[in-house]
């Protein structure tokens, strides 16, 4: 059976967006690597109606609940008391728990302020999770109808919040006891990546119909960051081999769909393939950039000790006085010129083999931007520029497109260094 587990996060720092909730995200992978997949994450505040409404939402839509936080021995700690209040359970002082807390306290060599002995109460009927490094032990509780669906179950288990604890006792004692007692870990999540770049998500999802669908197996999700497409296929398998021959023909469907689309498979965005490629290759690349804020060369700044080299120019710089002897008048020319024409790519193009040959490159890419500037500048317009590449290529004749790109600023930049960087790859794919 598939469990459906709903992961709680408490305390007023989370929802108050002080501190970023990590440990749903931890519990999250461990559980599907287990099997399990998670439903819901769930952050609550401190307010005990709101940690009752929590609880019992859960304990009706999932098999396995996993809380953190709110064990602590202070007023806002309210995890103890909202279970027992939620499932109607008296709370018991545990003699093994106040037996370790009070244990603490001595190997500390102080007394036991006696707030901390609600960390010894217990919701009755529930077990004890050992905490070996803090004074907040967890509670593992199964609750039953009425507080559940159709005759279920639900495990609910609370940790403390402090994420080293957190994680010890899950391992120690949840992953132990979710193996033997729910039988689960015989299987565990796998995922497959896809990288695209150079369509939209809703044409890519045109494209692939029958594939982004919840309730098939194996699954397909879309993501999108920074410009670049992530076909993430997610199966629960046993093992790699079987993962392997289980996405086989989803990976085949995709890649005859997609064809040059995709740049790489696996966690690896297009400037790493590139950088990749690249150095494989020990080819020597030149890029120029012309008022673009040098993107490409950030993105391939990695590269630059293994023969890499770059010449930025930014139009609209004031260092064009610093430009070397070497830089040819053609190349000035472009900057002169801030609209695409056929006369502004001849020029681009001349500065791009010039310098191919002058630095004795295999590759030379060059980029012109030619936006109104103050609209790629602005955040308060979503600015549309065109965008000309150039690839003066080794005993190649030169190539260019123009193209124009709009987006979010701060993703703009971003989606310009990787279409000038896919315009490198595709022609070096097509064209050897
Ligand atoms: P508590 O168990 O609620 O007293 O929390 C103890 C510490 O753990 C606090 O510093 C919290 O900020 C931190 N903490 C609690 N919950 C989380 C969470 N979900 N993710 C990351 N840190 C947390
Ligand atoms: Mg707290």
């Amino acid at each position: 059976m598939l469990l459906r587990a709903e992961i709680i996060s408490i305390g007023d720092e989370l929802t108050s967006g002080q501190r970023l909730d990590t440990n749903s995200k931890w519990i999250s992978e461990k559980l599907g690597d287990l099997g399990i997949k998670t439903a819901f994450h769930t952050t609550v505040g401190d307010a005990m109606p709101d940690n009752i409404d929590v609880f019992q939402k859960a304990a009706r839509r999932a098999d396995l609940v996993i809380a953190s936080g709110g064990l602590g021995p202070t007023a806002d700690d309210l995890t103890r008391e909202a279970i027992a209040l939620a499932f109607n359970l008296p709370l018991e002082i545990r003699q093994e728990a106040l037996d370790h807390i009070e244990s603490l306290f001595a190997l500390r060599k102080r007394p036991m302020p006696e707030r901390n002995r609600s960390q010894a109460m217990f919701p009755e009927g529930s077990r004890m999770i050992e905490n070996p490094h803090g004074t907040a032990p967890g509670i593992d509780l199964i609750v039953t109808s009425p507080h559940t669906l159709d005759g279920r179950t639900s495990r609910i288990f609370s940790l403390p919040g402090v994420p080293a604890e957190m994680m010890q006792m899950f391992s120690d004692t949840i992953q132990p006891r979710l193996i033997e007692e729910m039988g689960v870990g015989g299987q565990r999540w796998f995922y497959h990546s896809i990288k695209v770049f150079g369509i939209g998500e809703s044409e890519l999802e045109k494209k692939l119909p029958d594939l982004i669908h919840r309730d098939r197996d194996p699954i397909v999700g879309i993501t999108v960051s920074k410009a670049t497409i992530t076909l993430r296929i997610a199966a629960l398998c046993s093992d790699e081999a079987e993962f392997q021959s289980k996405i086989g023909p989803t990976i085949q469907q995709i890649q005859e769909q997609l064809g040059w689309l995709i740049f790489a498979e696996g966690e690896i965005d297009i400037d790493g393939a590139t950088q990749a490629w690249l150095t494989d290759r020990g080819t020597r690349l030149g890029v120029i950039e012309i008022g673009s804020g040098a993107w490409i060369q950030k993105y391939l700044a990695d590269l630059s000790s293994q023969g890499w080299t770059g010449l930025q120019v930014g139009r609209w710089f004031p260092s064009l006085e610093h430009l070397s002897e070497s830089v040819p008048a053609d190349f000035l020319a472009v900057l002169e010129e801030p609209i695409p024409s056929d006369e502004t790519t001849k020029q681009l193009s001349n500065a791009a083999e010039h310098l191919r040959q002058q630095l004795d490159l295999d590759l030379c890419l060059a980029a012109g931007v030619y936006p109104t500037h103050q609209a790629v500048i602005s955040s308060k317009s979503l600015p549309t520029s065109d965008f000309t590449f150039v690839l003066a290529r080794r005993g190649k004749a030169v190539k260019h497109t123009t193209v124009s790109l709009g987006a979010h600023p701060d993703v703009l930049y971003h989606r310009l260094a990787k279409t000038g960087l896919n315009f490198l790859r595709l022609e070096l794919l097509q064209h050897g």
